[in-house]
């Protein structure tokens, strides 16, 4: 039989082009030349020796970024997504109770994930854009001592807010519960420290503060999750993201074949992970503090909230509200038509309310801040909403220079 064109779509597809966009949304954030460079390299195979030596390389840069000495750090195969399932499946049997906090939209997802394990799920509820209540987490562990493990967000990316981790985790081991810890958005964006916060098990995402292509999700395990893993009496129900299996290629010796390492995707990260270590971990904090400091003030000079207080605000995610009467969706169509920027809506019950301004990893930059501020304030303008045009702009510089001179003193008294 020959084929038939009659299966050929209708329309004459060329290749395709995407056009160049700011993005300063909840991710997928700006990608590095370098980063796009190292992508489009030649393919080799997932087991030749010199893949294998960066491969080994790879886990080497995540362990810094981590800021830890787990054996068992690798990028799994899969969006941050995968990661949050591979914590789940491998530490959480039937009947196993989990706490988990909610205060947005990614702990409603470790929710299910704890259902779908079988799990009996408690849940610690907070306000979406306050941070997890550690009081709170600890009078659910003192009704629920049996509890096996705690998990909770550290950035919520759906209202950026930051919980503090270290606290979290302290509690849950007094109870003798493992933690998991969803670090999607703060990797690299903010402080994290997997061994001095003793976490048990984190996830990440390639796509927002590393700034990397969607789809691979950085994971991190420590020896009492290993334990955890070698002693079960049943075997994870997935079979993908069953560790042991997945150590069969990602351990230290003798890899063997598990799934197709995404070679190509792989090669973007170890750039992505270079240029953070080619920065410092605490530059890179810095840089994405310093140009939120400047977006704020921005913000704040067209009369613009933030959701979220002071203290517990992401610098890579901005929540700030809708002001009354102006169609929040027609300004975020209107930037991506006209500005070529986009940023994110509010989800769940935030929907309408906020806009979510992501300065995360290539894209927390100085430019991106002032288009973003110059064009929002346009688009603002347009609808009715009193801007006093180029006074975000001029807020902004000032910050900048602020900051500045503030690091210009710091070096001298450093030197002196
Ligand atoms: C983006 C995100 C995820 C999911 O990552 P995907 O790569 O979209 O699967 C999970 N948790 C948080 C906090 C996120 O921001």
């Amino acid at each position: 039989m020959n084929p038939t064109i009659a299966y050929l779509p209708p329309k004459k597809i060329n290749s395709f082009y995407p056009p160049q966009r700011t993005m300063m949304g909840p991710g997928p954030s700006e990608i590095a030349p370098r980063v796009l460079a190292a992508m489009s390299l030649p393919c080799i195979g997932y087991l030749d020796p010199i893949f294998v030596e960066m491969m080994d390389e790879l886990k080497s840069l995540l362990r810094y970024v981590y800021q830890t000495d787990n054996p068992l750090t690798f990028p799994a195969s899969g969006p941050g997504s995968v990661g949050m399932e591979m914590c789940f499946v491998n530490m959480v049997a039937p009947g196993d109770k989990v706490i988990v906090c909610r205060n947005g939209v990614f702990g409603g997802r470790m929710i299910e994930n704890v259902e779908r394990c079988g799990g009996i799920p408690v849940i610690v509820e907070d306000n979406w854009g306050e941070p997890v209540d550690p009081n709170k987490l600890e009078d659910a562990l003192k009704k629920n001592p049996d509890t096996k493990v705690v998990a909770f967000v550290l950035a919520e990316t759906s209202t950026g807010c930051m919980s503090d981790a270290k606290t979290l985790v302290e509690i849950a081991h007094r109870y003798g519960a493992l933690t998991i810890v969803d670090a999607v958005t703060q990797l690299t964006g903010a402080p994290l420290f997997v061994d001095a916060w003793n976490i048990d098990a984190i996830y990440s995402g390639s796509q927002k503060c590393l700034s990397c292509t969607p789809g691979l999700s950085p994971v991190s395990f420590s020896e009492r999750v290993v334990e955890l893993v070698k002693n079960r009496k049943r075997k994870s129900q997935s079979w993908f993201m069953d560790l042991e299996l997945v150590l069969g290629y990602w351990g230290n010796t003798n890899r063997t074949y598990h799934h197709t390492a995404p070679t190509n995707g792989l090669y973007a990260l170890h750039e992505a992970l270079l240029l953070v270590r080619e920065e410092g971990l605490e530059n890179s904090w810095a840089r994405h503090n310093r140009h939120y400091l400047a977006f704020k003030a921005g913000i704040e000079a067209m009369g613009l909230e933030y959701l979220v207080k002071e203290e517990y605000r992401l610098p890579q995610m901005n929540a700030v509200k809708v002001p009354e009467g102006i169609d929040e969706a027609k300004v975020r169509k209107t930037l991506l038509t006209e500005f070529n920027l986009e940023i994110g809506a509010g989800l769940g019950p935030l929907a309408g309310k906020i806009w979510r301004f992501g300065l995360m990893g290539y894209s927390a930059k100085s430019e991106n801040v002032m288009l973003c501020l110059s064009a929002l304030g346009s688009v603002l303008l347009d609808l009715g909403y009193p801007i006093h045009l180029g006074h975000p702009e001029a807020a902004a510089h000032q910050s900048y220079a602020e900051q500045h001179a503030a690091e210009a003193a710091r070096k001298k008294i450093k030197v002196a």
